[in-house]
């Protein structure tokens, strides 16, 4: 069985209490390796090794830095095959989602960031009030903690930019998908990054995340996952005033009018709703469709979605893989019984699927409106719903409808109107006829209970970074 070590001071520590989880293969529900199960003590080794690590590598030119990073990225890439088999056996992704998307998006993120730190610049001011200028120092010993659905992804989305900026990082990966980071710190120690830059500490939310994120020397918390954690990790920290970044949950709307090419589109839209079974919190789960197309665009959309393949995520051609988890099954299961309790039209899907893994049939719902907890609640599964509306103000107020504001998808062929909904709808980041479509210097994050806080580009340096202003007086 394959122990998964924490990483600390740039080598493979076990965890100090003895303690081991399960970590299981989603395909066949059976166990695949133990991870280290982490606590207090771990924490304060992992930030004892990241303080001792900050003054040197803070020191580094940006150029070095950014060498260090891109020396990593370029390690990851010779090894996209096994990163993307990994994450596969551990998510129960497809294989061809991780190894064409996700491990090249991580080796992205390390190059991006890499240039970044060799780019980013701080501004001054004059002309009023004296000289001034803006220092931009790094905040010292960070914590980032992420999450399953998208596990090197997103944990090379929050680490990258801190590294460049020049903090050092104790990084907590979801206890469920340990493997593709454990697989990274042995890649980094493996090309001699320098120790202590880098850590990972393993473990459960309450016995790692938290004495992490109130650990007093921690000076920023980067957290992507569920709502109720974000607010747990933004009460657990508002005494002692971290910078908090919060990535949280999503109930995006996805809005569908009759002038668009959504025949043309229909496998993007589709896409848009069942990519990773519905757990990417950017996932479109509310689709709102204009009336007059509303029968013909349902039937196109059921037919679609009946015809994914659903399956073992390692064989070519499987559009969807299992849930991740025991628990996000039974949480995904309870959701659809409570879809048939609130009187949803199931159009296909709706059931669990007999196989040894956990696996829940695609499934779109329709005939409940926006007050029904279906519509209200993120599921983070493969269900969607479907409701009508009939003119761009009621399309709004539904798309509206809810406590989230992450991402919203519109599908028109009116600029006049794509211009006005997208200003209008009450989300971080709106599509126009795409999805999912990335450059990663444009702000990325959501509103209400969506989070708090931007990442990418230029908004992630300045998150990792203090600005300083330093005014002198003149003549
Ligand atoms: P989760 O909140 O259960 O866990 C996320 C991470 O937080 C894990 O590493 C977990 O161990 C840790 N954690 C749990 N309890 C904690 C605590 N008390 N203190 C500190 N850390 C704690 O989320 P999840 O189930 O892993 O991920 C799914 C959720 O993430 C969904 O809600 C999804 O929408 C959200 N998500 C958001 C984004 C985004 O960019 N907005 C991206 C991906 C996923």
């Amino acid at each position: 069985m394959q122990k998964l070590h924490h990483w600390i001071d740039g080598q493979a520590q076990p965890p100090r209490s003895g303690g081991w989880l399960d970590v299981f293969d989603p395909n066949t529900a059976q166990v695949h390796a133990q991870v280290a199960r982490g606590d207090a003590s771990d924490v304060e080794a992992a930030m004892a090794a990241a303080a001792r690590a900050f003054p040197s590598w803070s020191a580094l030119r940006n150029s070095e830095r950014a060498g260090w990073l891109e020396k990593l990225a370029s390690a990851l890439e010779s090894r996209t095959e096994e990163f993307a088999r990994a994450e596969s056996l551990d998510g129960g992704k497809p294989l061809a989602l991780a190894r064409d998307a996700e491990i090249p998006r991580a080796v992205s993120n390390l190059r991006f960031f890499a240039h970044a730190a060799t780019q980013f610049a701080s501004e001054s001011h004059h002309g009023e009030a004296g000289l001034n200028y803006t220092l931009r120092p790094p905040l010292g010993v960070v914590a980032t903690i992420s999450p399953w659905n998208l596990p090197l992804y997103l944990f090379t989305w929050k680490i990258a930019p801190a590294l460049a900026a020049g903090n050092t990082v104790v990084a907590k990966p979801s206890e469920v998908t340990p493997l593709t980071a454990t697989m990274l710190a042995e890649l980094a120690a493996g090309i001699g990054f320098p120790k202590g830059v880098l850590n990972i500490v393993h473990g459960l939310g309450p016995e790692v995340g938290e004495p992490l994120v109130t650990h007093t020397q921690v000076r920023a918390v980067s957290f992507t996952g569920s709502t109720a954690v974000g607010k747990r990790i933004a009460a657990l920290t508002t005494t002692s005033l971290k910078k908090l970044s919060l990535e949280l949950g999503g109930k995006n709307p996805t809005l569908v009018f009759a002038d668009s090419d959504w025949r043309r589109q229909l496998d993007t839209l589709v896409r848009s709703a069942f990519q990773n079974s519905g757990q990417i919190c950017l996932c479109g789960s509310r689709l709102l469709i204009e009336r007059s197309i509303y029968g013909e665009f349902r039937d196109a959309f059921v037919e679609r979605v009946r015809g994914l393949r659903v399956g073992d995520p390692a064989t070519e051609g499987t559009n969807l893989g299992p849930l991740v988890s025991q628990a996000h099954f039974d949480k995904v299961m309870a959701c659809l019984q409570r879809a048939r309790d609130e009187g949803g039209t199931f159009l296909c899907g709706g059931r669990s699927i007999e196989r040894a893994g956990w696996f829940v049939e695609p499934t779109v719902i329709e005939g409940l409106g926006p007050g029904c907890v279906s519509n209200r609640e993120e599921i983070f599964g493969p269900v969607v719903t479907l409701q009508p509306f009939d003119t761009d103000e009621e399309a709004l107020v539904l798309a509206n409808a809810s406590d989230y504001g992450l991402s919203a998808s519109l599908w028109t062929r009116d600029l006049d109107r794509a211009h006005q909904l997208s200003a209008q709808l009450r989300a971080g980041i709106v599509w126009v006829n795409t999805w999912l479509m990335r450059d990663l210097r444009t702000p990325f994050g959501g509103v209400g209970s969506s989070g708090l806080g931007r990442e990418g580009g230029a908004e992630a340096m300045r998150f990792f970074t203090e600005a300083k202003n330093v005014c002198l007086a003149l003549g």
